[in-house]
Order: C-alpha cells, then structure tokens, then sequence
C-alpha cells in the first residue's frame, strides 16, 4: 500500500514572517483540511501545495526554515513567483476559468499569457508531485487551479491513481466551449482515473463537454481514453458537523466574555430591539454570490411589506476576496453604495436596516452570528456547493432558524427542506423573505430536523472517504480492463 498525496494550490497553512524574522506555520482548518485529516496524517502521506507567500517575499535565509517548518505539517511547498501568483492565480485561474465555469461570460479573458503562465505552474506542481511519487501511491488533486496537473502526472508516471475534484461547478458543454483551450483542458482533467463534481449536473456539463469537444463516447459515467478507462460521479461534499454543533452548544451554554464589536452589536439586537428579527448574509465578496441583488431585494422587501420596517435587520458579512482583480473592486463600491442608499432610506433613530462587515471573522463570531439569526438569506447566481448554507442549519441546536437558499447553489440539490429560490426572481425573494420571518416554529423545526439528520450524515469526512473508496475501485477495474 502506497502513500496518499493530496495537491491543491494552497497548503492547508498559513505562513507568518515576523519583521524580526521569525517563520511562524500555523495550520488552518478549512473544510478540505478537515475532510482529508485521516488521509493526511496516515502514514507517510503529504500534501503539496503553495504556501501563500511569493518567492520574493521569503528571506533567502529563511527558505530552509520555511520548507522545515512546513514540512513539520506533512506539507511540501510549490514556490511561485509574483509574476506566476499575478498571471497563473490572478489571472487564468480567476479571470478565465472562475467566471467562466460561474457563467460570467462577460467578465471571462483570455489572454494567451495567462494561458501559457497556467500550463507552466501546473508543469511546476507535476515536477513537485513526481518527485516523490511511487507507482503504488495514489494522488488526489484539488480544484480549478490544477486541471492540468492530472494528465501532467500521468504522462510522467503512466500506472499511478490518480483522482480530480473540482471544487466549482462546471458549466454547460455551450458555455464551456467557448475556451480556447477547452479541448487541453479536457484532456487535463482526463489524466484523472476518477473526477469528482459536487453535483450530478455538474458531471453530466463535463462528459457532454468530453463528448462534443473530444468527440469520445460515453458510456453512462465513463470514457475510454486510450487503453484507460477515466470514470466521473458526484460527491457533494459536507462540513464538519460535530465541530459546528459543538461550537453552538458551547455558545449557547456559556456566552463568551470577549467584547467584540459583533458581539456588541448582536447583544444589542438581543436586549435593546427585541421584537427585531435578524437575516442574516455570509460570503466571500465575490461577483457569484448574487449580494448586490440580494441588498435590492431587501430594500425592496421593505418597501413591499412596510409592517417589517424597524422589525427586521439584515445582517450581512462580505469577505474580502481577491480584491486587486477589477470586477471584484466594482463590486465592493457597488455594494457599499446600495447599503448606504437603503439605509439612508430607511433608518430611523432606534433602527439601522442594514449593518454591514466587509472583513473575515474569527470562528466563534461565526458561530455567534450563525446562532443569533432567524433566517440566513443565501442567493447566489451560481456556487459550486455553498458551505455557508450548512453550517448554518448545523448551528441551529434549538432546530428553529429558516434557510433560503438559491437554486443555483450546488446545496440546493441536498437541501430540498429549505425555501429553495430563482436568485433572479425578486418578487419570490421578496415574498420568501416573508414567508420565513412568519414561519411556524414547529414548521421550521420539522424542515431543520430532517436537513440536520442528513447533514450530520454526509460529513466532510464522509465525503473524503466515498471519494477515495470510488477512487481505490478504479484500480479493480483497471486491471479487469487489461
Ligand atoms: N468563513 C470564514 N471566515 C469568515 C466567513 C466565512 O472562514 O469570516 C468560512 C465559512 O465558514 C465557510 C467558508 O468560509 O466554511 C465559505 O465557504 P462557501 O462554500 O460558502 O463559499 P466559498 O467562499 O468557498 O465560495
């Protein structure tokens, strides 16, 4: 039995170089982290991925104590250039293939530097991954930073497993074929033995996409390529329900003393506007997840059903993300102007509509917003799953609390006990929105309970270990196949 390595572009780390030079490696508990733990510390496994930091911007003497240090993760860094960060990360990865696989053709480039800056980095992994690669081990490659590296690999050690998971949803074979590259794309995924989706849809875009483009048959849920056989299915992946139910049953039984401004202000809410319900927005600041409609849709509500003014708040938490590419720096003036036009509309002296974060939060301000709001308002143009959505039903430990969720969110598929709604319809949103607030509680509880049971059941570390077990079966038919 070999090792398992496990490659996406960022290791599950951070990175800290003090102004005294001291490297600090802390590990970072994201989903994928949690998921892949009992791989990742099994035997010798690692995993390879970029630190976050730019070549540039680690001290020449201190490139020995940083790879030391990571390695004490069981990690091993990929180091890439700015100018690599600026045209593989920047630009191909989140100027092409992110709007594009979100069907923002509008915001797609492509730029043929880009293109070649993308082949080279996903070459620079291969070399890293081959490295240290026996014919017995097994690879698992994350997302849409690497759709080369599959084949990349495969091409360098022909009999290795190896596995693709992408973690965004893939577009219509009519919306993909617009990429130039569409037909080096495929054939990047496909040096994959298996290639993993969120949902069934997201699967079937791809191997109509093999099948238009490539021209090869498919054979329900597989392609040969060559002498191979590459296999693809649906693994929607889960969070880590314990971790978040904890955290809200600690919540609950012991407010913490820490003082922070979101603290104050839910406590506020709490003691202060009683009657006052809360809606609550969480998502990276990003042009998919539909906020800029979702702030219309709540000034509109308010305007639809003026008996919810001063009755209800939107509570809304945008995370800066990529914030030196163009759209997403348009989005957040955008963003901030709409919420000060509504509540410049309609704030009174007791009542503020909207109170609005753009940063990230600490874990327990998390929960703290997850467990203080009665309706989490989710309404993405497109997402490939939408973690926020289940954690917060997996907070609810009371099991009241209603979940709106757009259709286009990967979740959707799973979480049918939610008011599943058209991030497009506002008169649905603006209705759905007080449907929710006037919700039943036995309603919400029986909707919660069945949501919870089936969250609780497709763990993140469920999750993992289908994928794996699907990919370890690859190898039975492999050799039934020769
Ligand atoms: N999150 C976080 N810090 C914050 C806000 C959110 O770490 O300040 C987490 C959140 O708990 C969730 C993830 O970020 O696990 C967002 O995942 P999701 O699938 O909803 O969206 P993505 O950002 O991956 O598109």
């Amino acid at each position: 039995m070999g090792k398992t390595i496990i490659i996406s572009n960022r290791l599950p780390l951070q990175i800290n170089i003090s102004e005294n030079n001291k490297v600090e490696v802390t590990p970072s508990v994201g989903g994928l982290a949690t998921g892949l733990k009992s791989f990742h510390q099994e035997g010798d496994s690692i995993w390879i991925g970029w630190t976050g930091i730019a070549e540039e911007d680690i001290p020449a003497e201190l490139e020995d104590e940083v790879e030391a240090e990571v390695k004490k993760q069981r990690c091993v860094p990929v180091s890439l250039t700015s100018e690599e960060i600026e045209k593989f990360y920047y630009g191909f990865s989140n100027r092409t293939i992110w709007p594009l696989f979100h069907y923002f053709m509008e915001y797609t480039e492509f730029h043929n530097e880009h293109w070649e800056a993308y082949k080279q980095v996903n070459e620079k992994y291969a070399e890293a991954v081959v490295e240290r690669l026996n014919d017995d081990d097994v690879v698992w490659v994350h997302d849409y930073q690497l759709l080369l590296l599959p084949d990349y690999i495969r091409r360098k050690k022909p009999k290795v497993t190896i596995g693709f998971f992408n973690h965004i949803p893939f577009p219509s074979s009519e919306v993909f074929r617009t990429l130039p590259w569409r037909e080096e794309v495929l054939k990047g995924m496909l040096g994959a033995d298996l290639i993993g989706f969120h949902t069934y849809d997201y699967e079937r875009h791809f191997l109509r996409s093999v099948n238009r483009i490539l021209r090869l048959d498919i054979n329900f849920n597989s392609v040969n390529v060559g002498n191979r056989v590459v296999r693809s299915d649906s693994f929607p992946m889960g969070i880590d329900y314990k971790k978040f139910r904890k955290a809200a049953k600690d919540h609950k039984a012991q407010p913490r003393s820490e003082n922070s401004d979101i603290q104050k202000k839910l406590d506020y809410h709490k003691y202060v506007t009683r009657n006052t319900k809360l809606i609550l927005s969480i998502d990276r600041l990003d042009y998919t997840k539909g906020i800029a409609n979702r702030i219309r849709a709540f000034g509109y509500f308010l305007e639809k059903y003026p008996e919810y003014q001063e009755k209800v708040r939107l509570i809304m938490l945008a995370v800066p993300s990529r914030t030196n590419v163009p759209q997403y720096q348009l989005l957040k003036k955008e963003i901030d102007e709409l919420v000060g036009r509504i509540n410049g509309k309609f704030a009174t002296i007791n009542w503020t509509p909207i109170w609005y974060f753009y940063r990230s939060m600490p874990f327990d301000n998390l929960i703290d917003l997850y467990t203080s709001s009665n309706v989490a308002l989710i309404t993405p143009t497109r997402d490939g799953m939408n973690l926020v959505a289940k954690e917060y039903i997996a907070t609810r430990t009371d099991q009241t609390g209603v979940l709106i969720l757009s259709e286009m969110a990967g979740a959707a598929h799973e979480l049918n006990e939610a008011l599943i709604i058209n991030p497009n319809n506002f008169e649905q949103i603006v209705d759905t929105i007080k449907l929710a607030l006037e919700m039943p509680e036995e309603e919400q509880i029986r909707r919660n309970k069945l949501l919870q049971k089936r969250l609780k059941r497709y763990n993140v570390e469920k999750w993992a270990k289908d994928f794996m077990k699907s990919l370890d079966n690859t190898k039975d038919s492999k050799k039934a196949f020769k």
